[in-house]
């Protein structure tokens, strides 16, 4: 292996295969380094990508990707005392063109995506962990690989979350457990054609829910599922401070998820084929992560791209678009003739172009709404409560809504706090 690269992506996830794949498009050799054995095999996620990066990247995307089902509907669905109120979407329009996503299994994604890195150029070698940046008066000179010392003009973090390399670069904080969350997630294999009666859905269509309530077991959290081919992904993704606060333990909570009536019900007769659990870094911008150092850059998780805003998880997309941001930014700096941090510093422009910022700027504030404890257990509960006295017949004497939302709400908390809590709700999503 050469001991000299233009760049040296560090991690094959959906960031670091981008990277790699856009700079060994713009003529740098590039050698993409991944701890796992393949790329995607130590790596899971809920289970939908949006697809809008991959029509700029790949525009033929669609011929080869590994793609379970396309998501045409969306449910979210709140959880009380064994009941569940549901809200649902469903239109074709989700699951068509940019604004496409799409279900998928990270070991085939991953793998897929490093592929295309390698056909465009870039030296892919797997089972080979980074353990160290190559550092020569204070700048990022390239990597630090067992025996191995590969330099290299521009080094790209793309590790994934926590980031150990992006922290010892000084671009990242150590990351208290308020910034950081713990995803669970089960494979429950299920007959293709069981999947498509019981989600009502298209051979290729598939369904995505999101959980709250009762998901997560009184912490402060939400479950997720998404229908695969023949399989579907279930789990939750809960705050770590409670864990810890609670003394929680993670397979009880994951239990208590599963055996909720409401998602019985969906996976019913299946298997549990797989179990995984990842950190998730939940405060994006308020990671406060710097983007570039001298001869570094940094995207992905590793970065903090990550928005969960109640409605929407979105990683793999912001990962993809920030690798994207990520090779242009090298490419200014080339032109330039300077890897310093200065030569480097049209990355923020190019994240904020490909709107990776800009979405992250506009949900700024939801990581914070979302560990208000209310949205956990008294509003679901009181939304529950009201939704089963307003449907119940029982011959005992029936109260119009209006008295049946003033009892459910009386005592519960101030109505000022209820009022508040819905506007900075309203704000923040
Ligand atoms: C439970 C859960 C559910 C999620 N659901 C969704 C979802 O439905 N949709 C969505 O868009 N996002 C979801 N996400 C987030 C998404 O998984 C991440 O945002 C995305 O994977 C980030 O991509 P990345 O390339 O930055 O990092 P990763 O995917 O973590 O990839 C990092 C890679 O770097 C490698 N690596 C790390 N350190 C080294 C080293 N020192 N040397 C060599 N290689 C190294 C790792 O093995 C890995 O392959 C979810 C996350 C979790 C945990």
């Amino acid at each position: 292996m050469a001991e000299r690269f233009d760049a040296v992506v560090v991690g094959a996830g959906p960031a670091g295969s981008a990277a790699a794949l856009a700079l060994a498009r713009e003529r740098f050799s590039v050698l993409l380094v991944e701890r796992g054995r393949a790329a995607g095999a130590k790596n899971m996620f809920g289970g939908r990508v949006y697809a809008w990066p991959l029509f700029d990247l790949l525009p033929e995307w669609q011929k080869d990707c590994p793609v379970e089902r396309f998501v045409t509907r969306e449910s979210m669905v709140f959880l009380h005392g064994g009941a569940s109120l549901a809200l649902q979407f469903d239109s074709p329009r989700l699951g068509d063109g940019r604004a496409a996503s799409f279900t998928a299994l990270r070991p085939r994604f991953d793998d897929w995506l490093a592929k295309k890195a390698e056909a465009a150029g870039a030296m892919l070698i797997t089972g080979i962990r980074v353990d160290e940046l190559l550092m020569e008066g204070g700048r990022v000179r390239g990597v630090v690989a067992g025996p191995d010392r590969i330099q290299a003009d521009v080094v790209v973090l793309a590790e994934g979350a926590m980031g150990p390399l992006a922290q010892k670069a000084g671009l990242l904080p150590d990351l208290a457990p308020p910034a950081v969350s713990v995803g669970i997630k089960e494979t429950v294999d299920l007959p293709a054609a069981t999947i498509q009666e019981r989600f009502n859905v298209g051979e290729k269509e598939g369904a995505a829910f999101v959980f709250a309530g009762e998901a997560s077991m009184g912490l402060r959290g939400g479950g997720f599922l998404y229908t695969n081919k023949a399989s579907v992904s279930l789990g939750l993704v809960v705050s770590s401070e409670d864990l810890a606060r609670k003394k929680a333990e993670v397979p009880a909570v994951m239990e208590g998820f599963r055996m909720h009536p409401a998602v019985q019900r969906l996976i019913r007769g299946g298997k549990v084929s797989e179990y995984s659990a990842h950190l998730v870094p939940e405060l994006g911008l308020g990671m406060r992560a710097r983007f570039s150092g001298d001869g570094v850059l940094v995207a992905g998780d590793a970065a903090g791209f990550l928005i969960n805003n109640g409605y929407t998880f979105r990683g793999v997309d912001l990962a993809i678009a920030s690798g994207v941001a990520a090779a242009r930014a090298a490419v200014d700096a080339r032109a330039r003739g300077d890897f310093s941090a200065q030569g480097l510093a049209s990355y923020e422009r190019h994240l904020r172009e490909l709107n990776v910022l800009t979405d992250l700027e506009t949900f700024r504030s939801a990581g914070g709404y979302l560990k208000n404890e209310r949205l956990f257990s008294l509003y679901p509960q009181l939304l529950l409560g009201i939704t089963e006295k307003v449907y119940t017949v029982d011959g005992g004497g029936k109260r119009r809504i209006s008295d049946i939302i003033r009892k459910e709400m009386k005592g519960k908390a101030p109505l000022l706090r209820m009022v508040r809590d819905l506007i900075e709700g309203a704000r923040s999503m």
